[in-house]
């Protein structure tokens, strides 16, 4: 089966006063019907342009798509104007990101703002759409809904705010639901009671989600497949399973060193890993990570690592797993 979205060699970047950057180089990924992918990784890694990508919203935020695919339940995004594209983002797919206060406007009724986005996409009455809002509220557990909705995004916690914004973005029945650290700012109790409600309502509406985070944590309890990204390029991808226990490149084994083990305790951010994530305008040549690298070999610091399978749909941009490439690529060779 073709997975929902497949982004393939994906290349995106900015212009800025010390010249264009590009922000994210070739980044592939895929996901299934139903499935959740999370997007992993240090802050400044390329996690939310790839996502503001997708939406292709990257133009809104001064950044532009120079290369690559994005196919969306067979549809080219690519190839979309923006007036297409907001019938696109409007049914199709649908992104919440990590502050629920800059997304709601202080000026309506939460009820009335839901009602709006209701009747952006379908032909409602005013009245149809209102209801549907209550019922939206009530499905995203928010109690005594109609209340609720005549109240405005103030009168709210951040959680409740939090569920209004993916009550918002739940209007339109997105096939693809995109979350971009969309606990980051709320509470732990707050933050659980969350992830299990995208759970929930993902799997009562057969969505698909692409999460993105840099808590190894949030991706351990929502991710059937994890991608990392380092430095604008994704480094390793495979199942949740695979990632945990054994991870191969190895900054994701950095990234699993930096996860405590304590029970309970909110999970810290990741920053064990000595050094810094480099500067987009000084990435070093050769393998992106190889500055950090506990393994780095002469060839790393020069040559950058294509993705090599590691194990069963588990793949790895490192010169480690150089011969086990080479070895698969050899074999062959009488066939041409
Ligand atoms: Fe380390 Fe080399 Fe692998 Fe890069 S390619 S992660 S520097 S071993
Ligand atoms: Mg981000």
């Amino acid at each position: 089966m073709e997975p929902l979205l497949t982004i393939k060699d994906l290349t995106a970047g900015f212009a800025t006063d010390n010249g264009a950057v590009k922000a994210i180089d070739r980044v592939s990924l895929s996901i299934g019907k139903g499935q959740t992918l999370c997007l992993v990784g240090e802050s400044g890694s390329g996690k939310s342009v790839t996502s503001l990508a997708i939406m292709r919203l990257l133009e809104f935020a001064g950044g532009r798509i120079l290369e690559g695919s994005i196919r969306l339940a067979g549809n080219e995004l690519t190839d979309q104007t923006q007036r297409q594209m907001i019938r696109i983002r409007g049914n199709q797919m649908a992104m919440i990101f990590q502050e629920p206060m800059s997304a709601l406007n202080p000026v309506f009724t939460v009820g009335d703002q839901i009602a709006e986005s209701i009747r952006l996409h379908q032909r409602k009455r005013k009245s149809e759409a209102k209801q549907m809002a209550v019922d939206l509220l009530r499905m995203v557990g928010i109690p005594d809904p109609e209340t609720r909705a005549r109240q405005y995004p103030h009168e709210l916690s951040g959680g409740m705010c939090q569920r209004v914004v993916i009550a918002i973005a739940l209007a339109c029945r997105p096939e693809l639901l995109i979350a971009d650290e969309p606990t980051t700012a709320l509470d732990v109790t707050v933050q659980a009671q969350l992830l299990d409600l995208l759970q929930q309502l993902q799997r009562e509406l057969g969505m698909s989600m692409l999460l993105i985070t840099h808590d190894m944590g949030v991706a351990a309890r929502m991710a059937d497949q994890i991608a990392v990204m380092y430095a604008g390029v994704v480094v390793e991808t495979g199942s949740v399973e695979a990632l945990f226990d054994q991870p191969a490149h190895p900054y994701t084994v950095g990234l699993m060193q930096s996860v405590p083990s304590m029970e309970g305790e909110r999970l810290s951010e990741l920053r064990t890993i000595q050094g810094h994530v480099p500067s987009l305008h000084a990435l070093p040549a050769g393998c992106r990570f190889h500055p950090r690298c506990p393994h780095a070999m002469p060839r790393c610091t020069s040559e950058a690592p294509p993705m090599m399978t590691v194990g069963t749909l588990q793949q790895a941009a490192c010169w480690l797993y150089g011969d086990v490439a080479a070895g698969f690529a050899g074999a062959p060779d009488s066939d041409n």
